[in-house]
């Protein structure tokens, strides 16, 4: 058993000091939130994670966790996890300013020789940056890398059966005292320097993003040319070197991470003279699914009055009750601004979307959202959103168009029901009387009027971003993506 110390008490944060109480260390989190504080203490967890609550009620109870907002707590410790927020700067860079202020804080309360580990998903060159801190070869510390991969929603599993864990160290005896955190996972340990630590955390959420928009990509021809995108994503994902992870078609990725890490590697690369085209044309799918969900939507409604469009789904991700980055709130407050009511539900995250989306109705039950709507937005795949009751649905709606946000409804069902379902490349598009739509406009995701023709070009089928001639107009000269910033996104 190690004393061990966790700076952070969110996702990240509050998901490794339970499952490290779990394997056996005894740890203290620091929380500098006041109100999250308070929670912790009071056995009321601030974030949703299956299997969360019963670790931390467990450990608070035996006695192996336990919540501090004094960094005098980490005097024992002799391994202090900063996992404290990396946001986007302005210009997309990470902001590291939090990680620096939790260095900052806990050196003085700090172990000699004890070791900073950094979980915080930070630019490439921060952990030696810190290692090379005056007060921090004063009081003898080590810094290592030791990035994280979980991912929300199935955050404790994720940890406790890692795929690697990933440890920057400046020697083998440092990555090892690390890695005998770990040795109760069983998990491969992959031992590497500081730099290549952190630039695999932003390379894995890069090439993870860059799957879902190549996807993206390709359902919008796959809708002109007639063919199904989940048929062709099963396809290409039976090859064994390709592999079925994160090729479904939708709206695209969000979350915390994402974004800002998409953007924080294209900075990165862009300070030190590379470029990123790659992880800008990424970027700018991911920006189009958006644009062309509100644009269905507004198509959809724009002739009725006081027009209703439900959002079912607010999270960015199902089993989470983080909406930060949804592509869920994006498209409600193009629809807000555009004069539409928007109602929507969500089975975790409606107390979190109330406070960013003050003008949306959120409603406790989906059918409750659905009353009177023109139409729907499946924005979160739910699974009981697929085990809704389409006929009282049907009979709850004013209108009867579907927008399949993550193509996971049966359309086929819904068309025989009479709704007018789209989706983003299936061959499942209806149009509400059993017909297949028969224009496809211009590569863009098929979709039918109320006679079954597509009633607009969506900017004319290019990026909304480019030229006439396809061509991206701004250079961006940092590596950052300045359009998707101003969007919001
Ligand atoms: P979060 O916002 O959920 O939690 C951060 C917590 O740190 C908050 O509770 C905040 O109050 C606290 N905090 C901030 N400054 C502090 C300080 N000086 N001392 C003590 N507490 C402080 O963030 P998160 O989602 O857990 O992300 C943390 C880091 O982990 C980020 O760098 C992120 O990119 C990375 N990461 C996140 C995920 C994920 O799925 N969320 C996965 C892998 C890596």
């Amino acid at each position: 058993m190690a004393q061990l110390a966790v700076v952070g008490a969110g996702y990240v944060g509050l998901v490794t000091a339970a499952c490290l109480a779990e394997i056996g260390h005894q740890v203290t989190c620091i929380e500098v939130d006041e109100g999250r504080l308070c929670r912790l203490r009071a056995g009321d967890l601030p974030i949703r994670e299956p299997g969360l609550s019963q670790l931390v009620s467990k450990h608070t109870l035996d006695g192996n966790l336990r919540f501090t907002g004094e960094y005098a707590g980490i005097a024992a410790a002799g391994f202090v996890f900063i996992a404290v927020p990396t946001p986007s700067s302005k210009d997309g860079s990470a902001d590291t300013s939090y990680v620096l202020q939790a260095v900052d804080s806990l050196i003085p309360h700090a172990r000699p020789g004890s070791v900073i580990v950094i979980k915080s998903t930070v630019p490439v060159g921060t952990a030696d940056k810190i290692a090379g801190l005056a007060s921090i070869l004063a009081a003898g510390m080590e810094v290592v890398s030791n990035p994280e991969f979980l991912r929300q929603g199935t955050a404790v599993q994720d940890f406790m059966a890692p795929d690697r864990v990933v440890i920057g160290a400046s020697s083998p005896h440092e990555a090892a005292r690390v890695a005998d955190l770990y040795a109760a996972l069983e998990a491969p340990i992959v031992a590497v320097d500081r730099r290549s630590a952190e630039l695999a955390k932003y390379a894995a959420n890069a090439l993870l993003a860059t799957r879902i928009s190549f996807m993206n990509e390709i359902s919008h021809i796959a809708a002109a040319v007639h063919a199904d995108v989940d048929d062709v994503a099963r396809i290409v994902g039976l090859d064994r070197r390709i592999g079925p992870a994160f090729l479904k078609a939708g709206l695209g990725w969000g979350g915390s991470c994402f974004p800002k890490d998409v953007l924080a590697l294209s900075s990165v690369a862009a300070n030190n003279g590379c470029r990123t085209p790659i992880l800008q044309a990424v970027y700018e799918v991911n920006e189009l699914q958006r644009e062309l969900a509100a644009e269905l939507l507004m198509d959809a409604v724009r002739a009725i009055r006081d027009p209703v469009v439900a959002i079912l789904g607010l999270a960015f991700k199902p089993n989470t009750d983080d909406v930060r980055g949804s592509p869920a709130l994006g498209i409600a407050q193009r629809l807000l601004a555009e004069g539409v009511i928007v109602r929507a539900h969500d089975p975790f995250a409606l107390v979190n979307a109330n406070r960013v989306l003050p003008g949306v109705d959120c409603r406790p039950d989906p059918y409750s959202a659905l009353e009177g709507a023109d139409a729907l937005l499946l924005a979160t795949e739910w699974e009981e959103y697929s085990a809704l009751d389409w006929v009282l649905v049907r009979e709850t709606m004013r209108g009867k168009t579907v927008l399949d946000g993550r193509n996971a409804l049966n359309g086929v069902f819904l068309g025989e029901l009479g709704f007018r379902y789209w989706s983003f490349g299936r061959a499942t598009q209806n149009n509400g009387n059993g017909l297949a739509p028969k224009v496809h406009a211009n590569g863009v995701t098929p979709h039918a009027d109320e006679n079954g023709a597509s009633p607009k070009v969506h900017r004319n089928g290019v990026f909304p971003k480019m030229d006439m001639n396809g061509v991206v107009p701004k250079v961006h000269a940092n590596g950052t993506h300045p359009s998707i910033r101003e969007a919001g996104v």
